[in-house]
């Protein structure tokens, strides 16, 4: 397995910050829409409270996804700045760094997450 370089964890957190930035914005523009479905009662009929209501809904689960992720980039670039980077919070293993290419705010290992994925509640 290559080694985890400097480099790379500078790589890592430009991403991080890249997407960090990226992802408050989408919350940010997020947040302003599901507030903004007014259920004006007067205006609409049934059918339409009902979908914004979905729409609603949609937005809010949009949204707590984008919080979620967030929550994982501050964690890492936390890591980074205590020099945890890449570490596995389950078992302390180095996080494979194919992974952290494509998910640089990856908390924990792929044996890890497979686990949590396949039994949720545990
Ligand atoms: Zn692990």
């Amino acid at each position: 397995m290559t080694a985890l370089t400097k480099a790379h964890i500078n790589k890592f957190k430009q991403q991080l910050l890249t997407l960090q930035q990226a992802l408050s914005t989408q919350y940010e523009s997020g947040k302003s829409a599901s507030d903004t479905v007014v259920l004006d009662q007067s205006k609409v009929g049934r059918l339409s409270r009902m979908d914004a209501l979905q729409q609603q809904n949609m937005a809010q689960s949009t949204l707590r996804n984008i919080e979620s992720r967030l929550r994982r980039v501050n964690r890492a670039l936390a890591k980074i700045a205590s020099g945890d980077f890449a570490y596995c919070d389950e078992c302390g293993a180095v996080i494979e760094i194919a992974r952290l290419e494509v998910q640089p705010e990856a908390p924990c290992c792929f044996a890890c997450q497979s686990k949590q994925e396949y039994h949720p509640q545990s």
